[in-house]
């Protein structure tokens, strides 16, 4: 048998993803691998002209902002100051999902930008993103009155719109940050103690739920909550290869 070497066998890959590409193929999307696998393969797909990603659907985006800013689903909207869809890398790799707009992010129109804001942008910088590298969005795209948690039936009215977001995004992990979060997209009435620091799923997509950084803020002095949830991050970026 005739041993192959290193550049006949790039040779034979690069040829076989052109002509995925004369098929029609545009895009591909990377399984996971660790950091230099992910290398060779970009550098492959690179060569071969194509994008590592699906490319992101402006138009689709801009729907779905205008539909959930103009939403009138729940009577949420007739409290809110505006809605807050989300914001972030709309092709991350990593998504989070927090509970609802507060007092700050229903005034600003942007998620976690309040106390329990800054700190979750504390948690990604120490996980080695940046917030425009990933992408946050809540359950509730409303602030419900004086903060309250999300009654079901808003819930039930507002999920067709993370449900779109995570469509779209297609993440490869999604924290959950809190109780509504984790109930939503795990289905589970648990609590929080009973569920953090172990990977469920959504639809495909490795969910790991942890305590809202509200939680931690109003704990602010409590470093065993710190220490788990820094725990639960440090799974997700193994996950992520980081
Ligand atoms: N808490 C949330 O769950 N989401 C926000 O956007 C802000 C605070």
């Amino acid at each position: 048998m005739k041993e192959l070497g290193l550049v006949e066998v790039l040779d034979g890959l690069i040829s076989q993803l052109e002509y995925c590409k004369d098929l029609g193929v545009d895009f591909f999307v990377q399984a996971e691998a660790g950091k230099s696998g992910k290398k060779s393969a970009q550098k492959l797909i690179d060569l071969a002209g194509f994008q590592a990603e699906a490319p992101e659907d402006p138009e689709e985006w801009e729907t779905l902002t205008k539909k959930i800013l103009n939403c009138r689903f729940c009577p949420l909207f007739k409290t809110r100051t505006q809605a807050v869809p989300g914001e972030g890398n709309r092709k991350a790799s990593l998504m989070f999902v927090g509970e609802a707009p507060g007092r700050d992010e229903d005034l600003q129109g942007r998620p976690f930008v309040g106390r329990a804001g800054q700190l979750l942008t504390k948690i990604i910088q120490a996980m080695g993103f940046s917030r425009d590298e990933v992408y946050i969005a809540n359950v509730i795209k409303c602030r419900p009155p004086e903060n309250r948690t999300p009654r079901p039936d808003e819930i039930q009215a507002c999920s067709p719109y993370l449900l779109r977001q995570i469509e779209l995004v297609q993440p490869k992990v999604i924290v959950a940050l809190g109780k509504v979060a984790a109930e939503f997209l795990l289905q589970t009435t648990k609590s929080m103690s009973e569920i953090r620091g172990n990977f469920g799923e959504f639809r495909g997509i490795p969910v790991m739920p942890t305590f809202h950084p509200s939680y931690l803020v109003r704990n602010e002095g409590n470093k065993e909550i710190k220490r788990l949830v820094w725990e639960d991050m440090k799974k997700v970026m193994k996950l992520l290869g980081r």
